[in-house]
């Protein structure tokens, strides 16, 4: 029989996915319980440097993904106006090679699709709202809004930035509107050929108060993709994105590059998300309950690695669990928030300062971090 404790994850976005993933990997009965009815290939693109391949590999899905994504050679910053190269970060075999896996970028929808189908589909629950939870017994009890009831010995709330356990453990409080959107749009490569210019695999075009970051997101480099930084002081629409259109875009880029003019005239769709954040958290768990990542570290996604600390959040939380033992749970998550806090807490500001590889640095601290190899730092006593 098996003694492990059961664990429920909430969210099966990309932290609760790769959580759920690793603990049924390792033996824990775990049910995964979502929101949505379903998932559907969102128009968005995603970075998953070498950080974030490694856990993949542990999930059974890099060479898949490593087969669907596009593999720049370079990060390259440049002005966005004169098109001057700011930064030349060298990824590609380099990366391979100094930080121990591939640097892609691909389709979020095709990656989400890959981390749900590593799930057990039948401890997979969609529709599934949790709205409460109780945690004052031997067993956590999550309500959800269908009506429905479900226990579990303990609960990680990887719920997003809008966190129902993040609630739960610290109170009511929205996140932090940062004063920037982001515009997001896929172009058809097709379209871009009628131009004599240089669409590059990885680039992110600058000017002090915004920017443009553009990848491909499929390896055939069919799909373009860019997402912006845009200040706008207010957002008060009250959904996660609405519409924008060509002509916001060619308002808020205007004397901008013609490769960046070339995106904006090929744009057929393009939405406007507002960018969210909150400070660090004084608080990560408590009792049976543990949150990870936008739930506790919500962040500007200017280094492209927000979803990278949510999955390498969840390797590290299963890492403590083995290391310390399950039925020691509060020093487990003791011991996952002394290796993760650091480190969550330096992307978050980075991020939002907004200088990640806008000159030439050395991104090895953020790439060659290895979650499952990195020795472990013991918490401080209280
Ligand atoms: P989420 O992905 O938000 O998942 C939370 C899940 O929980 C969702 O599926 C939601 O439906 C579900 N849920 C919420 N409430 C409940 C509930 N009450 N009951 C049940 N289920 C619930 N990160 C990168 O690493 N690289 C990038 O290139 C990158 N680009 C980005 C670009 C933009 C414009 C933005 C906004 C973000 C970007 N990020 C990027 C950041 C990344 O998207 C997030 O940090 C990441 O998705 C966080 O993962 P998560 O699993 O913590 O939360």
């Amino acid at each position: 029989m098996n003694d492990k404790p059961t664990i429920a994850v909430i969210g099966a976005g990309l932290g609760g996915a790769a959580a759920g993933a690793l603990l049924q990997q390792a033996g824990y009965p775990t049910k995964v319980f979502e929101q949505a009815p379903a998932f559907s290939r969102l128009g968005a693109g995603i970075h998953l440097g070498p950080n974030v391949m490694k856990v993949m590999r542990r999930i059974g899905i890099e060479d898949r993904l490593n087969a669907m994504g596009s593999h720049p050679d370079f990060w390259f910053s440049r002005d966005g106006m004169t098109g001057e190269y700011q930064s030349r970060i060298p990824l590609g075999e380099f990366a391979r090679r100094e930080y121990g896996a591939a640097y892609i970028t691909v389709h979020r929808g095709d990656l989400h699709a890959l981390m749900v189908d590593a799930l057990d589909p039948a401890r997979l629950h969609f529709d599934k709202r949790l709205v409460d939870v109780d945690d004052n017994g031997d067993k956590v009890v999550m309500r959800f809004a269908d009506g429905t009831s479900e226990k579990a010995d303990l609960v990680i709330g990887a719920d997003g930035v809008n966190s129902r356990i993040r609630e739960k453990l610290l109170g009511p409080e929205a996140p932090i509107y940062s004063g920037w959107v982001a515009h997001r749009a896929i172009i058809s490569a097709d379209k871009l050929a009628a131009y004599d210019l240089d669409f590059e695999a990885c680039v992110k075009w600058w000017s002090e108060d915004r920017h443009m970051m553009v990848y491909f997101v499929t390896g055939d480099e069919k799909e373009y993709y860019y997402v912006t930084g845009v200040p706008e002081p207010e957002w008060n629409h009250g959904t996660s994105f609405i519409d924008s259109s060509r002509e916001e875009m060619r308002e808020a880029f205007k004397g901008y590059h013609p490769v960046v003019q070339a995106l904006i005239d090929c744009t057929e769709k393009v939405t406007k998300w507002p960018l969210l954040e909150r400070s660090p958290l004084p608080l990560w768990h408590d009792n049976r309950l543990v949150l990870l990542g936008d739930a506790c570290h919500p962040m500007k996604p200017h280094m492209a690695q927000g979803a990278a600390m949510a999955i390498e959040d969840a390797a590290m939380l299963v890492r403590c669990l083995e290391e310390v033992g399950a039925d020691r749970y509060r020093q487990a998550f003791e011991l996952y928030k002394a290796n993760r806090f650091e480190r969550a807490s330096r992307v978050q500001k980075v991020s939002h300062d907004n200088t990640w590889l806008r000159h030439d640095e050395d991104p090895s601290w953020v790439f060659g971090y290895d979650v499952f190899e990195e020795p472990l730092k013991q918490p401080q006593p209280a």
